[in-house]
């Protein structure tokens, strides 16, 4: 099996360490090049990153020495865990330079022309690549994105209701980890015996994502889904799984049972990294918790639980994912086997 040249951009991060270690001994990619700041250019890998992942840092790329954030790499498709304010005139370069962008950041997520991807729900809209490289003159170059952390919590459940009953309209309360907000970010002294009410930026991109993940594409643009957001997002003391309390009203009454089969049997893909199931379903009355429940499926599951009537919505549940696994650096992982499945990537 052909094995791609990968780089990875704020390889010494977050979200750049859970690539670092999702991408050890994978079968399909090698990781060639690792890019981060000045602060950490020139530097092996060992002396620039503080490793804060469980387990010892992977040998495999100890000696590998940073560089910019800059084209050429020494490799042919890219990940990218930069900071959004970064992102977007890094991402552009590099898909001009003709790599494929597979990026984390927030910096491209709603543009027209760009697929914003969760592969079990929307693989289709990998046909926005052709449309992008012709508008935006990038050659063979191209970017994908996954979308917010939290958005993927929730927006798994939302298709599987949607494609069955029609979802209308939706309000989400997030409760969100601290590794959500990158190293070293917020403080102890802020969270600790805390819950903070706020999240800068993200309950627009909470509302908004799910309406073009699961939109159609109709040979030219997405057709967004016609459903309405309303969310609040909230950051809490756990260190990694965002948990979302989800209330839904259907465009069709279902019963509950229905409800539930749509969810358990929304199918996984046959990709290296994709889960065994997509949407665990569980039915013990304290689950799901971010500490059970947030490695499932090897941090690719959404787990669901609390699933019941509403009094005032049709139906309400909470769901979780892994924020930096199905959130962040596992999601683009699967994108990038997307891409070789579906012959995107010579
Ligand atoms: P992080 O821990 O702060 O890491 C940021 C990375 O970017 C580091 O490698 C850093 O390099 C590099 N960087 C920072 N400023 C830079 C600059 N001016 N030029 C070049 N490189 C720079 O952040 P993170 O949590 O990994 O998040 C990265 C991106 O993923 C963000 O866009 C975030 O919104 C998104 N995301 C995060 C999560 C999550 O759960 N954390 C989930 C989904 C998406 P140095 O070490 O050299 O400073």
């Amino acid at each position: 099996m052909k094995k791609y040249r990968v780089g990875i951009l704020g390889a010494t991060g977050t979200v750049g360490q859970r690539f670092v270690q999702l991408l050890e001994n994978h079968p399909q990619f090698e990781v060639t090049a690792l890019a981060a700041s000045d602060r950490s250019a020139g530097k092996p890998f060992s002396q620039a990153c503080a490793w804060k992942l469980a387990g010892a840092m992977p040998d495999y790329v100890k000696e590998i020495v940073v560089q910019p954030i800059e084209p050429p790499l020494d490799c042919e498709l890219v990940f990218s865990s930069l900071p959004s304010g970064v992102a977007r005139e890094t991402e552009e370069a590099f898909a001009r330079a003709g790599y494929a962008v597979i990026s984390n950041s927030s910096s491209y997520r709603m543009d027209e022309d760009v697929p914003l991807l969760i592969p079990e729900i929307n693989s289709q809209h990998l046909g926005l690549i052709e449309i992008q490289q012709r508008k935006r003159g990038f050659g063979k170059g191209f970017i994908i994105t996954n979308p917010n952390c939290a958005v993927v919590s929730f927006a798994p459940p939302l298709a599987a209701l949607d494609r069955k009953f029609g979802v209308e309209s939706v309000f989400v309360t997030t409760l969100q980890a601290i590794s959500g907000a990158g190293y070293p970010g917020v403080s102890s002294f802020d969270i600790t015996d805390n819950v903070l009410p706020y999240i800068a930026g993200e309950e627009p991109k909470v509302e908004i994502e799910s309406q073009k993940i699961l939109g159609r594409f109709n040979g030219e643009t997405i057709d967004k889904a016609n459903f309405t957001v309303s969310a609040q997002c909230f950051r809490v003391h756990v260190i990694d799984g965002h948990t979302a309390s989800v209330r839904v009203k259907l465009r069709r009454t279902s019963t509950l049972e229905n409800v539930f089969e749509a969810m358990k049997s929304f199918p996984s893909l046959n990709l290296y990294s994709s889960p065994k199931h997509f949407i665990d379903v569980c039915d013990e009355p304290s689950r799901p918790q971010p500490r059970l429940d947030r490695d499932t499926g090897k941090g690719m599951t959404i787990t669901v639980g609390r699933l019941f009537p509403d009094n005032i919505f049709d139906y309400r549940f909470v769901s979780l994912s892994h924020n930096t696994v199905r959130g962040a650096a596992g999601a683009a992982v699967l994108n990038a086997e997307l891409l070789i499945d579906k012959g995107f990537l010579k």
